[in-house]
């Protein structure tokens, strides 16, 4: 099975794919942790990669695409892909590469998105996010021992988020259409909601 999973930023695309990674034993993949892995160990695209990021902009398709083929042709038998497609060149390319079961549409607005990133923190190593104010000693714990640190991303600054959001709108947004003109299987859930009420939606929804 493969479920794509998209949403603005801030709209817990990579809490509810953990969440459906375990229920349905699937790997959850997020292009966008791949793209800071490859920074953090000083990887080929460390360079173009951060310059991306910085600005707030999309990394190249190439980069993308090949990142990509790689992990569906590694783990099509169970993926949630976090983070791509995020442009129309993409999308296109995710059909050709494969048979996609559910498309997750996460609806949020861009005040409640702002707010959300302006409280969110990360796990360097192993990619947990969490909230200001509402981290606990476990979270440390768990954060060290897997060898990272909890810290704030560098592009969640209020400016570099705004910039984000325009690229969702203008660039990946469109997708959800192009999935829907293609008879794809998309779900769309209200992802203001709390976190187990916007699980529980998609389950519904799922069947
Ligand atoms: P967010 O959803 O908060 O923007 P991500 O961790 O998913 O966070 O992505 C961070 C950044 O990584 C993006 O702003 C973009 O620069 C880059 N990125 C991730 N996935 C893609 C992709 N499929 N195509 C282009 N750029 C990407």
């Amino acid at each position: 099975m493969i479920i794509i999973i998209m949403g603005p930023q801030g709209s817990g695309k990579g809490t509810q794919a953990d969440k459906l990674a375990d229920k349905f034993d699937m790997i959850h993949v997020s292009t966008g942790d791949i793209l800071r892995d490859e920074v953090q160990r000083h990887g080929k695209y460390e360079d173009i990669v951060k310059e991306c990021m910085n600005k707030g902009e999309l990394v190249p398709d190439k980069i993308n695409d090949a990142i990509v083929k790689k992990v569906v042709e590694r783990y099509k038998k169970g993926l949630i892909l976090d983070g791509y497609p995020r442009s129309m060149h993409q999308a296109q390319e995710i059909l050709n590469m494969t048979k996609i079961d559910y498309i997750v549409s996460l609806n949020i607005d861009d005040e409640t998105a702002v707010e959300r990133i302006s409280k969110r923190l990360i796990c360097t190593s192993n990619h947990k996010v969490f909230i200001e104010g509402k981290i606990t000693k476990e979270d440390i714990k768990e954060c060290e021992d897997s060898g990272g640190k909890i810290i704030k991303r560098e592009d969640d600054t209020p400016e570099n988020v705004k910039s984000r959001l325009k690229v969702y709108h203008e660039e990946t947004a469109p997708i959800i259409d192009y999935f829907k003109k293609q008879k794809q299987n998309v779900i769309e859930v209200d992802a203001t909601k709390p976190i187990n009420e916007v699980y529980e939606d998609i389950l519904k929804l799922m069947n």
